[in-house]
C-alpha cells in the first residue's frame, strides 16, 4: 500500500516567519564578514559598530547619541569607547554645539580602519548591485517600511533617515514619481532616493515622524 506523504507546503512556516528568517540569515552573514575582519584587528562587535557609526559623523558626536544609535546603555558604550581611545582609533574633543560637552571623533587611523571594515562586506554590495533595478527598488521600499514599523513600536534605534527629519515633506508632490521633498536642498525625492543616514538630518518632532511613516505606508 502506498504511504501518503504530507503535502510539501503543509509544514512551510508562515511568510512573515520566513521573511524574518531570511533577514536574520543575511544579517548573520554580514556580521560574520565584518567580525572576522574585526577580530583579526582585536576589536569586539560593539567596537565595530561604534567605528561604523562615527565614520559618517565626522563632526563628532556625544556618547549618549552613540549609545542610543547602538541600542545599548551608556555604560556599555563607554567601556568600548575607552578601549578604542586607548587603541588610538577615537579621540575626544569639544562638541561643536555645546563647548562644555565632549564629542567623539575617529582619528585618522580610526577612519582608515572603519573604511576597511566597510569594505569587508563588499561582497554584499556586489550581490545587491547584481539584482535588477526594479528588484532593488522593491527591496529598499520593503525594508524601509519594515524599519518604519519597528521604529513605531520603539524596536529600532534612532537613525538619521529622511522620514524622521524635520526637512522632510512627505507626499508634497502626489501622483509624481518623486512624491516627497527635502526642504533643506529644495529637491523632490522618490522613495528609492530616501536616505537612511544623512549627515544633514535634524530630528523631526515625534508625532511628525510617526505621521511620516504612516503616510509613507499609504503612498
Ligand atoms: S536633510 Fe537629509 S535626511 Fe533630511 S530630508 Fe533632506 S536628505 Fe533627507
Amino acid at each position: 500500500m502506498k504511504t501518503k506523504h504530507p503535502l510539501p507546503w503543509q509544514d512551510t512556516p508562515a511568510k512573515s516567519e520566513r521573511i524574518v528568517s531570511a533577514i536574520t540569515r543575511i544579517a548573520s552573514v554580514l556580521r560574520s564578514g565584518a567580525w572576522q575582519f574585526a577580530t583579526a584587528e582585536g576589536l569586539n562587535p560593539t567596537q565595530v559598530d561604534i567605528l561604523e557609526a562615527l565614520r559618517s559623523r565626522r563632526e563628532g558626536v556625544r556618547l549618549s547619541l552613540i549609545a542610543r544609535h547602538l541600542g545599548v546603555t551608556a555604560a556599555s558604550a563607554s567601556d568600548s569607547i575607552t578601549s578604542l581611545t586607548t587603541k588610538g582609533l577615537i579621540e575626544k574633543g569639544r562638541d561643536a554645539a555645546d563647548g562644555r560637552a565632549v564629542a567623539l571623533r575617529l582619528t585618522r587611523s580610526g577612519q582608515d580602519l572603519a573604511a576597511r571594515i566597510s569594505n569587508s562586506v563588499g561582497f554584499a554590495h556586489e550581490a545587491v548591485s547584481d539584482l535588477p533595478q526594479s528588484t532593488q527598488e522593491v527591496l529598499f521600499e520593503s525594508l524601509l517600511a519594515l524599519i518604519g514599523k519597528l521604529q513605531q513600536s520603539d524596536r529600532f534605534p534612532e537613525i538619521r533617515a529622511c522620514v524622521t527629519c524635520k526637512y522632510f515633506a512627505v507626499n508634497r508632490h502626489p501622483d509624481s514619481a518623486t512624491p516627497h521633498h527635502c526642504t533643506l536642498v529644495n529637491a523632490p525625492l522618490s522613495v528609492s532616493q530616501l536616505r537612511l543616514d544623512c549627515p544633514e538630518h535634524e530630528q523631526a518632532q515625534a508625532n511628525v515622524a510617526v505621521q511620516n511613516w504612516r503616510e509613507l505606508e499609504s503612498v
